[in-house]
């Protein structure tokens, strides 16, 4: 299949590229750069653009005949949301409009949405399943929130088909050890984790102490980004084979606290982390769990790295390989 990748240079994205290219498919990137990594996506067709660019869009799909599309192209910042809620309505919802509207006109009509569990806000039970109720706490959530119901009211006007996959916390590197995590700043737990081990930042800092769990700290449900790599490759599948729309989480079910996953790094590298216990960062919930049983059963999604230590392991194959990230 010829599939648009949209923020395909970006962690996520690029992790996904790379595994529709193994299968066989035909890839072209689109995206601005403004925090994806060209190298990521070396030797990858690449439009550099914007999803919010209809005329790009319209000459992309002609282009390349592309016949899906997997969107990634987006903030995703929890905290900085809150802070630049506009910012968040503009990349995730404006553009995001544009991408479907350009889609429509275009007559391309399978999409795969990269969402977050973000969706759900504060769960009143864990694990959380897809049917769970959506009441995001921070504009993050509630973009992609907002982008999800467009999908779901453009499927039944205009016939667009989709996956969105609501993903909990990707980590880890692909194994052949050339693309990894490199955002800048870094805000998330296990590179800034393995970063403190390095010394490249002085001292991990540990967000809240006082959470109802049993160690105090967030417990969260870590997941292999080459895993939620396969899930969209298996989404887009069931797309062309005639499914409509579906929603799925994505995690491995099992949650590890903030201690938890320090130790397990400490174990990994083999050495000490300095910490520094500090007070919760606003809009994070204590506990995300994720039931992932509706992608295993109908798409027999399997994850290949079910355990933190496995999934620490590639991030630090990455890390300490390329301590300048995608810069070296
Ligand atoms: N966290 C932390 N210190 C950090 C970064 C994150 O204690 O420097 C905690 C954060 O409060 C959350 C968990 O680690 O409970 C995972 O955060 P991350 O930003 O990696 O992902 P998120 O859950 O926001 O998607």
């Amino acid at each position: 299949m010829n599939i648009l990748v949209t923020g395909g240079a970006g962690y996520i994205g690029s992790h996904t590229v790379l595994e529709l290219v193994e299968r066989g498919h035909r890839v072209v990137v689109l995206d601005n750069l403004s925090k994806g990594h060209r190298a990521a996506v070396g030797g990858i067709e690449f439009v550099h653009g914007d999803t919010g660019d209809a005329r790009l869009l319209s000459e992309t799909f002609k282009k390349y005949n592309i016949e899906a599309v997997v969107h990634f192209a987006a903030s995703s910042l929890v905290g900085e949301s809150v802070q630049q809620p506009a910012a968040y309505y503009q990349n995730n919802v404006v553009k995001g409009l544009a991408l479907l509207d350009a889609m429509v006109s275009s007559r391309v009509l399978k999409l795969v949405f990269s969402s977050t569990a973000a969706v759900y806000g504060e769960p009143i039970e864990v694990p959380i399943m897809e049917d769970h109720p959506t009441l995001p706490t921070n504009p993050y959530g509630a973009t992609k929130l907002a982008f999800e119901a467009a999908m779901l009211w453009y499927s039944g006007a205009y016939g667009l088909r989709y996956a969105s996959l609501r993903y909990f916390n990707a980590a880890g590197a692909d194994l052949a050890g050339k693309i990894g995590e490199d955002h800048h700043p870094e805000t998330h737990l296990i590179p800034l984790v393995l970063k403190a081990a390095m010394g490249s930042v002085a001292s991990l800092a540990i967000f809240g102490t006082d959470y109802p769990t049993p160690d105090g700290t967030c417990v969260r449900d870590y997941i292999h980004v080459s895993d939620l790599a396969v899930a969209h490759a298996l989404a887009l599948d069931a797309l062309s084979a005639g499914r409509d729309r579906a929603v799925y989480n994505l995690g491995n079910g099992n949650g590890y606290s903030v201690l938890e996953v320090i130790r397990t790094a400490e174990e990994v590298i083999g050495k000490p982390i300095n910490v520094k216990y500090g007070p919760r960062r606003p809009g994070d919930p204590a506990v995300l769990v994720a039931g992932s049983g509706r992608i295993k059963k109908e798409l027999g999604w399997r994850p290949r790295f079910a355990d933190l230590k496995s999934i620490i392991e590639t991030a630090w194959l990455w890390h300490s390989s390329h301590p300048a990230g995608f810069e070296k």
